[in-house]
């Protein structure tokens, strides 16, 4: 027998002693891919300020908001309705500036911002200043789905919302303590009289956003605030504007910020990051960290965003010393935050 006979007969020998191997390898089930990340509001949270009672209440708050949406991401559901049912847990809570809790504005009134982005095809809803929708992201949800248009404000929201079966609340359904005590210390403060420093910065923001990516690739995320406290004549934050406070590209990633809007607005802060992940080609970390710790501190913007690009990679970034926050990884692992480290 030919030298090259005799190699090719143990190549092919090689070969289908290696084969079944191979093929067992193929066969493997694939890990799906998939993530969420969720933030409760950036500012001034520091472990000192906070009670230990407090301190859980949110830990429990945050776990409950990220297992709802890993459920539906590990089942098999859309980035979209893990982002909205998220919020929906973080809306119903006290804790947070979002739908039951806001924040109120100058007036005494909870008026509520919203908006949702879809990754995929690029469409998304947004609302502002509603005063009755117990879910401003339900509302956002519906404006993404079943109008034209990609916002909508206050009365003519609210009407849409009617013809949608959207739930209505009173006004008062909103209302805390807690938010009451902080309007009447801005108003002090505006005055000149003195109040508790720590308990204005502290009062300051809350509001809730979530970022995820689904089985299929596709990316989504969401925001729902009440704005800012004492805020005036119908002014309206980053969170329903879609490339400040959210937005979504399967291309890059998915971001939902928080913080001092006006800042995130002039830096459009969350296309910009997506952006430069598409132009520089640089990661969501990279891309994070330049426009929150460089291009919205040097503008004296603060607050925080959280991300997740199209490998599933998160990202949770401020610049205050707290962030409430949590994310949850395929595995079933959780990291629920608050403080700086
Ligand atoms: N970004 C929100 C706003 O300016 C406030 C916040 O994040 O807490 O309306």
């Amino acid at each position: 027998m030919k030298p090259i006979t005799l190699f090719l007969i143990s190549l092919l020998f090689v070969a289908c002693h290696d084969s079944p191997k191979l093929s067992k390898e193929k066969n493997l089930p694939k890990t799906p891919k998939f993530g969420i990340v969720i933030h409760g509001g950036a500012g001034v949270i520091k472990k000192e300020n906070m009670t230990d009672s407090l301190q859980k209440a949110y830990e429990e708050k945050l776990q409950e908001a990220i297992d709802v949406g890993h459920k539906i991401l590990s089942e098999g559901g859309t980035a979209l309705e893990a982002v909205q049912k998220t919020i929906n847990v973080m809306e119903n809570s006290p804790l947070f500036n979002s739908g039951k809790g806001a924040v109120l504005n100058a007036e005494g009134i909870a008026e509520l911002d919203a908006s949702i982005m879809d990754g995929k095809t690029k469409n998304a809803g947004a609302i502002s200043g509603v005063q009755h929708i117990k879910n401003p992201i339900n509302l956002a949800y519906k404006v993404m789905k079943e109008s034209e248009h990609v916002m909508l404000s206050a009365k003519g929201a609210e009407e849409f919302a009617m013809l949608h079966d959207l739930e209505f609340v009173e006004n008062s359904y909103f209302m805390t303590k807690r938010r009451k005590r902080a309007l009447e210390a801005s108003k002090a403060r505006e005055k000149g009289i003195s109040s508790s420093e720590f308990f204005l910065s502290n009062e300051k923001y809350g509001t809730v956003g979530c970022a995820a990516l689904d089985q299929d690739g596709n990316l989504a995320a969401g925001t729902s605030t009440g704005g800012m406290t004492n805020k005036k004549y119908g002014r309206i934050g980053d969170s329903p504007i879609i490339g400040a406070g959210t937005y979504a590209n399967n291309k890059t990633c998915a971001i939902s910020a928080t913080g001092h809007g006006e800042y995130f607005i002039r830096n459009v802060v969350a296309h910009d990051i997506s952006a430069m992940m598409e132009y520089q080609g640089i990661s969501l970390e990279q891309a994070a960290k330049r426009v929150i710790q460089k291009k919205l501190t040097d503008l004296g913007g603060t607050g925080g965003i959280v991300g997740i690009d199209k490998n599933g990679k998160v990202i949770m970034e401020f610049n205050t010393p707290g962030m409430f926050r949590a994310t949850k990884n395929v595995k079933g692992e959780t990291e629920i935050k608050m403080y700086k480290d």
